[in-house]
């Protein structure tokens, strides 16, 4: 599919949105980028330093709006609302982000409703619960980011302890995106061979708790980063450019994002990341995945948190 006259609206132009942006533009995956922000002044300061990159990228038109540029985008990303401070959880800013949800879902809303919807802002899980459920846009079209992070962080993680590039490692985290989110070691592989075997094979002196000690790094790595410089924001700008990327070009990737959808996993009664083929309509199908005993169990246990926190709002 062409790129050609392909519109991306994003809402909230703080670190993550102009993150996304800044990544976005790069790998040119949109003909026009529209930053919308409550504070206007930001998208347009956001939007000028943008544009001084301009001669340097493929063209694209970068301007300052608001929600009456969501009419004919093909995306539009949601990344406004509150950060977490350090020692906050990205559960504790559930109140305030959903109430700034529902007010950016009724302004989006007047103008379009056919675009997919790309949920960042946290708690990711919920608010892409909260929009599937309240927003008139179907279901397969809104995504969460989810995991897609915690998964890069656990290739990452796995790549440096191994000397393999982290392209060449093929894992996934699933669950929420947070701390209960589940590294998926079992079905973890390199070269077609388990990870497992790769590890025990190649690492000398990895001690019993090699599996412990990477789940907590994935969880913790936000936390490390907020602690610090205050956000986190490149890692999720580039996993963002990808998941446009999948839907623009209408690539079929497979990525761990956040959706509410009633299929093989049953009805979890909440949004929730699985490996998931991202094409030009949104969410095509979710894979089923293998898990042993211990991963199901905790795959379960993540989802009933997060469903109880969405009962409570
Ligand atoms: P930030 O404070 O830098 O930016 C937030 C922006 O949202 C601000 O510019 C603010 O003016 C704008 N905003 C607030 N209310 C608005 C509204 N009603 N309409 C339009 N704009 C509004 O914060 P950030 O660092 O960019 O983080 C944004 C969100 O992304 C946070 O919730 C953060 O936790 C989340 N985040 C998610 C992931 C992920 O993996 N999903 C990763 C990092 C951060």
């Amino acid at each position: 599919m062409s790129i050609h006259d392909s519109k991306v609206v994003i809402i909230g132009s703080g670190f993550v949105g102009s993150s996304i942006a800044y990544a976005t533009m790069i790998r040119g995956l949109c003909t026009e980028l529209v930053l919308v922000d409550i504070d206007r002044e930001k998208a347009v300061g956001e939007v000028m330093d943008l544009s001084h990159g301009l001669p340097f990228v493929p063209p694209v038109a970068i301007r300052a709006g608001g929600y009456e540029e969501c009419a004919g985008a093909e995306i539009i990303v949601i990344s406004a609302g509150a950060n977490q401070e350090s020692g906050q959880s990205r559960l504790d800013l559930v109140q305030k982000n959903s109430n700034i949800l529902y007010s950016i879902l009724e302004g989006i809303e007047q103008y379009e409703k056919n675009a997919i919807l790309l949920i960042v802002t946290n708690p990711v899980d919920v608010l892409t619960t909260l929009a599937s459920q309240h927003s008139q846009i179907p279901p397969e079209r809104v995504i969460g980011s989810g995991t897609i992070l915690d998964t890069a962080r656990f290739r990452y993680i796995l790549s440096r302890r191994n000397g393999i590039s982290a392209n060449s490692i093929h894992a996934y985290v699933i669950g929420e995106h947070g701390d209960s989110g589940v590294p998926l070691f079992s079905s973890a592989s390199i070269a077609g061979s388990p990870l497992s075997l790769q590890y025990e094979n190649t690492l000398s002196g990895c001690n019993q708790n090699w599996q412990e000690e990477i789940t907590t790094e994935v969880r913790r790595a936000a936390y490390e980063i907020i602690n610090r410089k205050g956000a986190t924001y490149y890692g999720i700008g580039l996993s963002c450019a990808y998941i446009l990327q999948s839907v623009l070009r209408d690539e079929q990737k497979v990525l761990t994002v956040s959706s509410y959808l009633k299929d093989q996993y049953g009805s979890l009664g909440t949004a929730i990341s699985v490996p998931c083929v991202l094409g030009k309509r949104g969410i095509n199908r979710r894979l089923q995945v293998s898990m042993n005993p211990l991963e199901t169990e905790l795959f379960i246990r993540s989802a009933e948190k997060l469903r109880e926190l969405v009962q409570t709002i």
